[in-house]
């Protein structure tokens, strides 16, 4: 538990529940101006050819009028948002896996067979991830990360909740995609509209900047902005979400904006990615790549027929090319290794071999520990090094960094909300 955890577990707890709630009319929402909402939303989307994830409470899809291939032709995808809005990480272990079993089926009745998953509240515990995993969801996008982008804005009640939350910071760790033992955790971005507005008490004018702040940090490093705006605050968030869907179209290298799904599609079939590396002799390797459309294959302080990329970094445009390097342009691991490492480095897109010591790596790393805190700082070593390297770029078509926009449904209607008080 870190301090914004343990923060969190203060006092607060319940009255927040009903604040996170309550807020933005949510009790007088109907089918109607959510539809509305929607509809607007969907519309900004469109206007820069993109998509989105709603994350919708099962009780909500099953009560509601939703036409999922409407929405669906419109680039939007429906994940579960619990089957009630309710705080999971205070469920027993077994109402969790009945809760998700039950939301999954409703889903599927509606046609949406292997749905992803957000945590009302973004609160969860290790239970609720083995309900998600056992329940077969696509990924989970619980974890909020916080950007360290409010400069001197900060209020109290932004601090507490974002100690509800148990939101780690983005400062410590990667903003991207993670396979933890079988489940694809995909990290959930704040401040959310909720923060901006609520916290923070930002009107629509000063809000494009913290959120332009995130897309800025997140394309520097190459990782995923998942944005969260609650539908029925579109008309306060569109200039703002405007702001980032634009500057992310004319950032270069590009910005990949996908729904989550895509992005959970993505990982799995670029993790098939192979790529291997024969010593020609003299310094001349051969190299021979397979993966999914769209692969990225990036060179750094090599010499090969590439074109620029970013920095240091060409692209290599071909699937079998040839490089002149002194070293193997890989990362050794030492037997005594952690698999977790060896795990997270392939996701990243970084080539990884054993070394036994006959052959000469641009980078050896022996850590037979290796903890979620650790892959910040080894990011770091790894892409300020200036060791020859040949990797995959992290996502398709030469994309920099990816941008996902989300927005949760909570309930529709009063009876809805109230359910969540009863969590049954
Ligand atoms: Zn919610």
């Amino acid at each position: 538990m870190n301090s914004l955890q343990a923060a969190a577990e203060g006092k607060g707890f319940g009255r927040m529940i009903r604040r996170g709630g309550a807020i933005g009319g949510r009790y007088g929402l109907t089918q109607a101006k959510m539809d509305r909402a929607v509809d607007r939303f969907a519309t900004v989307l469109e206007n820069h050819e993109c998509g989105a994830t709603f994350p919708l409470t099962a009780a909500a899809l099953a009560r509601g009028r939703w036409d999922i291939d409407a929405y669906r032709a419109r680039n939007i995808e429906f994940a579960v948002h619990g089957l009630y809005h309710v705080d999971h990480s205070r469920l027993p272990t077994g109402q969790q896996i009945e809760h998700l079993a039950r939301a999954r089926s409703l889903f599927a009745e509606r046609g949406i067979t292997r749905p992803g998953f957000r945590c009302p509240y973004l609160r969860w515990d290790e239970h609720t991830l083995e309900a998600v995993r056992q329940a077969g969801f696509r990924y989970d996008s619980s974890q909020g990360l916080v950007w360290p982008v409010v400069n001197g804005r900060e209020t109290e009640t932004y601090h507490r909740v974002l100690g509800f939350y148990r939101a780690l910071s983005a400062a410590d760790y990667p903003a991207l995609p993670y396979c933890e033992d079988g489940l694809l955790r995909i990290p959930y971005s704040l401040p959310d509209d909720e923060g901006l507005a609520d916290r923070l008490g930002l009107t629509p004018d000063e809000m494009p900047p913290f959120w332009l702040a995130i897309l800025a940090e997140t394309w520097r490093l190459g990782e995923l902005f998942v944005l969260g705006l609650h539908p029925e605050r579109i008309d306060l968030c569109a200039t703002a979400l405007t702001a980032v869907l634009r500057a992310a179209r004319a950032l270069s290298p590009g910005v990949w904006i996908a729904r989550l799904d895509e992005i959970a599609g993505w990982w799995a079939a670029r993790a098939e990615a192979t790529m291997s590396c024969e010593d020609d002799g003299a310094g001349r390797w051969r190299v021979r790549v397979t993966g999914p459309p769209g692969l990225t294959v990036l060179a750094r302080s090599v010499t090969v027929s590439a074109a620029p990329w970013d920095g240091v970094y060409c692209r290599v445009a071909d699937t079998e090319f040839e490089i002149v390097t002194a070293v193997r342009p890989f990362i050794a691991l030492t037997p005594r290794s952690s698999p977790r490492l060896a795990s997270f480095l392939r996701q990243q897109g970084y080539f990884v071999e054993t070394t036994h010591g006959q052959i000469v790596y641009g980078l050896t790393l022996d850590q037979p520990d290796f903890a979620a805190g650790d892959q910040r700082p080894l990011l770091r070593q790894i892409e300020e090094g200036d060791f020859p390297l040949l990797r995959f770029g992290r996502w398709p078509h030469g994309h920099r960094s990816a941008l996902a926009v989300s927005g949760d449904i909570d309930a529709l209607t009063l009876w809805d909300y109230g359910l969540r008080l009863f969590g049954r």
